[in-house]
């Protein structure tokens, strides 16, 4: 087990509602696969922060709770690419649209590399809702407010939930229970990953042929 995570492509996408925790674990795989967490949104803050342009152009839709354009988000996460071509990355809110999920193919394609597998964290609005508002008051995100809270979920449902078929129909869907204690899940994503690693070393890489993520990118 540490000898491959230490080794080789690996590319997970960390998948999932707003506040169902995939910053904070994210941090915790990556830090354990040897992986560089790549997070959109942290991105995006942090570019807000500095005052750049792009941040400029981001900060009314993240305001908001609507999505950034999706050039804005290939632009960044294609650079980052190119800056780490050893291409061992977990994407931590990335891809959130048909767009984008076609862009990272063809980007990974491009660096001889694909999707090991994507995780979705299963957790329920009731506890999503919860565990935002008590964010915002610990982080004071000037996007966690009800409001903004409320417009992100359904964000998520209309734009981003639907990969998860795309994701699925490539066999690279594995959902995860993200309830529970931080160490726990972490455990049943170590789990799901350790399987995929068994998995493929039994012929079932290149499995499934690439399609196109549905919708019109
Ligand atoms: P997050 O921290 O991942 O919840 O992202 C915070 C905000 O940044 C989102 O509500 C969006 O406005 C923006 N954002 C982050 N990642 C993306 C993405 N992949 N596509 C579009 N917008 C994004």
């Amino acid at each position: 087990m540490a000898a491959a995570a230490t080794q080789g492509r690996e590319i997970v996408l960390l998948m999932g509602p707003p506040g169902a925790g995939k910053g904070t674990q994210a941090s915790r795989l990556a830090a354990e696969r040897g992986l560089t967490k790549l997070s959109t949104g942290d991105m995006l803050r942090d570019h807000v922060a500095r005052g750049t342009e792009l941040g400029q152009r981001a900060q009314a839709f993240m305001d908001a709770g609507d999505l950034v354009p999706d050039d804005v988000i290939i632009g960044m996460v294609s650079a980052t690419f190119e800056e780490a071509p050893a291409m061992r990355f977990l994407l931590d809110g990335f891809p959130r649209t048909p767009g984008q999920a076609a862009a990272l193919d063809a980007l990974l394609a491009e660096h001889g590399a694909r999707i090991t597998a994507a995780i979705v964290l299963d957790v329920d609005d009731e506890e999503l809702v919860r565990r935002l508002l008590g964010r915002a008051e610990e982080e004071g995100r000037s996007d966690d407010s009800e409001d903004v809270i409320r417009n992100r979920m359904d964000v998520y449902r209309r734009q981003t939930q639907p990969l998860l078929d795309y994701y699925d129909g490539q066999r690279s869907l594995r959902r995860v229970d993200g309830s529970g204690d931080m160490e726990t899940i972490t455990a049943r994503m170590r789990d799901v990953l350790e399987a995929m690693e068994d998995g493929s070393s039994h012929g079932r890489d290149g499995a499934s042929p690439p399609g196109s993520p549905m919708g019109n990118p």
